[in-house]
Parts: C-alpha cells; structure tokens; sequence
C-alpha cells in the first residue's frame, strides 16, 4: 500500500498540513490553466465592481489538479468568507440551513464532490442558488408546512471529478464552469520550483524537470514526489535535488519515466493477462487487483486514457498496443478479440 499511495492523488492525513502550505495565496501565484484562471480574473473583478455576489462557479477535472485551491483563491481575491463541505457529508436539507443562513453578503459555500449530493439536497439547493432563498420543512408528510427564509446573496462553488454525473438541472444552474486539465510538464516544472522555495530544497532545473515529466500532469503528484524526492536527497545525497538524485530516489520509489505507478502497472497488467487486453468490466477488473471502482475510475484512469494506455469502450476497458510496449510484453496475435478496436 506505502508504493501506491506515493502517487496516489489524494489527501494523505501527514501530508495534508505541508499541503497547505504549498497552496499558492493569490491568483497570480496560481500556476498554469491559463484559461480558468483568466475567465476568472474577469469575472473577480466584474462581481468587485458591481459589489454583487459573483456567479456559481463549476469546476471539473480530475482530483488534485486544483480545484479547491482556485475556489480559496477565489475567496481571497474577492475578500469573503468560504465555508467547506462535500457532496456525501451531506445527509439532509437541515445539514445546509446553518452554513446557508451563517453566510455573509458575497460569501462562497464550496462543495466538493458535489456530483455525489443526493437528490433531496440538489432541490433544496435550487431557490437557495436561483432566488437566494430556502424552503424549510416543518415536519414530514404530504400536509407538511414550509416556512421560506431569505438568505444573503452568496456564491456556491461546486467541485467534480465527474462533471458527466451532475445532474442537468443543476450544471444549469451554474454560471460559470471551468473544466481544468492535465498540466503540461513546464507548468509542472514551476510548480515543483515554486514547491521547492516554499520547502526550501534545493533543486536545479534539470532536477525540478524529472520530477515534472513522473507526475501523472497532476500538482498534487507533484508536490508529494518533491517531498519523497526530498528525504531521499537528504539521507543519500548532500540534500539538493538534480536530475540523477531524482532519477534514482523515483526509481526506487518505482515510479516509472511516464509517472505510472504500481496500482497503474497492476490495472493494465490485469487487463491484458486476465482479459487477454480487453475489453474487461470496470467491476471484473476492481475486484481482480482489489481497489475500489470509483478510485480507479477517477484517480488512475483518466491519465491512463488521456496518454494513450487505456481505452474506454462500451464493451470494457482495453489495453492500448503503447501499453503492451510500455510493459514490455508481446502484443496478442492479431484477430485477438480486442485488435478490432485498435
Ligand atoms: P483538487 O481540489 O482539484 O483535488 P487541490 O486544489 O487540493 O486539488 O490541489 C492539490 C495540491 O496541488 C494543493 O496543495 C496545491 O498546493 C497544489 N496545486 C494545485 N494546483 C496548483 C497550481 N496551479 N499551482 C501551484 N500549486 C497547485
């Protein structure tokens, strides 16, 4: 379990308070995903000058690339209070009507994995995002009374990893929605120096770009690799971080030269063994290595898909030839049920 949670993009408890710290503290600082960032420059400044709440902002994409960060970002730069919460933290509508009646002019209210609200929760949500006000129910039953109370204009902000699961009714309630990508290796690089300063390590250019190139295109892979990469320089190295300590401290932390780590090794090596290369079940391939469906589905698979290893069908997931070459093996002869879908 250590080898995969290395590159894991999910908060680890340990790592969570220098994780913190690495959070940049203003837009500016924010590195790459030039086009959000933009659109939200603009709409920062809009919402300042006209002092109203700035719109619903919707951001997807895969975790850690920096959705939680940009809604802080967002909060700082207009000067309001944000207030936290997550799709399945909430169980009932009485669960929303503290944090929504606490909430200032402009506040925002971020609700991560909000693809995962249940229904009762969204319909709640709707007059509260619409008309700024909620309907509280008094008791149960078809007679049950309702009473309507105002709440302040504020800014709700919804983070998904699965933009495709969120209801229509309430992606249409969002003004804005951003969908952030995978970070090119030079954004990557930036972030590891910036990382780096703030840690204070150590790291030349060639060191910081190994790091980039092994980080599944995720700051969050990014930053834990530095910190790894760190204790190994210290312990074997005379603490600076170059290219070779790089290369050597990944290599035994068996993270490969695309970032692929054990778990993704083990996903498409179960594919093509068990499977023949596919197509195999999403349920079928979970069970054979053990890990839960939503993390494969969420955490490794659309970088596997995304850089050509992995492919999404109707029928299954299927072993890409560049994944039988990367893991060395002999592709299956042809006429192989999957070599149709190549
Ligand atoms: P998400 O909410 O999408 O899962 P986070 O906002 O929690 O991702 O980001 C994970 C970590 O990556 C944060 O600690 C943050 O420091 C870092 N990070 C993310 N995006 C950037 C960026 N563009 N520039 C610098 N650091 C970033």
């Amino acid at each position: 379990m250590a080898r995969a949670e290395i590159t894991t993009p999910e908060v680890i408890a340990d790592d969570s308070v220098v994780e913190l710290s690495l959070r940049p503290q203003r837009l500016a600082e924010f590195i790459g995903q030039r086009k959000a960032k933009n659109n939200l420059r603009i709409a920062i400044d809009a919402a300042l000058g006209r002092r109203e709440a700035l719109d619903h902002i919707l951001f997807s994409g895969p975790p850690g690339l920096g959705k939680t960060t940009l809604a802080e970002l967002v909060a700082r730069e207009l000067g309001v209070n944000i207030r936290t919460t997550s799709g399945p933290a909430l169980e009932k509508p009485a669960d929303l009507v503290g944090p929504l009646t606490n909430l200032r002019q402009g506040d925002i209210l971020f609700i991560d994995e909000i693809h995962r609200l249940r229904a009762v929760i969204e319909e709640f949500l709707y007059p509260a995002m619409e008309d700024y006000r909620i309907d509280i129910r008094l008791s149960e039953g078809p007679k049950a009374q309702t009473i309507t109370m105002q709440i302040e204009p504020f800014t709700l902000i919804g983070a998904t990893t699965r933009s495709g699961l969120l209801t229509p009714p309430m992606r249409a309630r969002f003004g804005i929605t951003e969908r952030l990508d995978f970070y090119p290796v030079e954004d990557l690089e930036e972030i590891v120096i910036r990382s780096a300063t703030v840690l204070k390590v150590p790291i030349d250019r060639a060191g910081a770009v190994e790091l980039a190139r092994r980080s599944r295109g995720t700051p969050r892979v990014a930053n834990r690799l530095l910190r790894r990469v760190r204790d190994y320089a210290q312990v074997e190295a005379d603490g600076a971080i170059t290219s070779a300590v790089a290369a050597s401290a990944l290599e035994l932390l068996e993270v490969d030269e695309f970032g692929l780590d054990d778990m993704d090794g083990r996903i498409l090596r179960t594919i093509i063994e068990k499977w023949n290369g596919g197509p195999a079940g999403l349920g079928a391939i979970a069970a054979a290595i053990g890990e839960d469906e939503v993390t494969i589905e969420e955490v490794y698979e659309p970088f596997l898909v995304q850089n050509g290893f992995l492919q999404r069908t109707a029928r299954g997931r299927v072993a890409t030839p560049h994944a039988y070459r990367h893991l060395g093996l002999a592709l299956p002869p042809s006429g192989a049920p999957q070599a149709s879908l190549f």
